[in-house]
């Protein structure tokens, strides 16, 4: 005769092994790629390769500078993001 104890022993035996039979693959997974990235040369920006003109003296004619203070705007916006003035 099983006992409610038992089945619940069980139970959870059960339900540790599955979990660990699920997180032993993503685990080592974890640490397959942590060394991989350790041992590779840490990855360059991509957004600064990707957009060259940020921070550049480059006039951009889709970013229209402000007549009041010369900041760069976007070419939909109405009003200089930085001096609210109009454009
Ligand atoms: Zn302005």
């Amino acid at each position: 005769m099983v006992t409610p104890g038992e089945v619940y022993v069980l139970l959870v035996t059960a339900m540790a092994l599955v979990a660990l039979a699920v997180a032993i693959p993503v685990l080592l997974r974890i640490v397959v790629d942590g060394r991989a990235r350790l041992g590779e040369e840490p990855p360059a920006h991509p957004d600064e390769g990707a957009n060259p003109g940020a921070g550049g003296q480059s006039v951009d004619p889709d970013r229209p500078r402000c007549p009041h203070c010369g900041t760069e705007n976007d070419a939909d916006f109405v009003y200089c993001r930085e001096c609210l003035e109009q454009l």
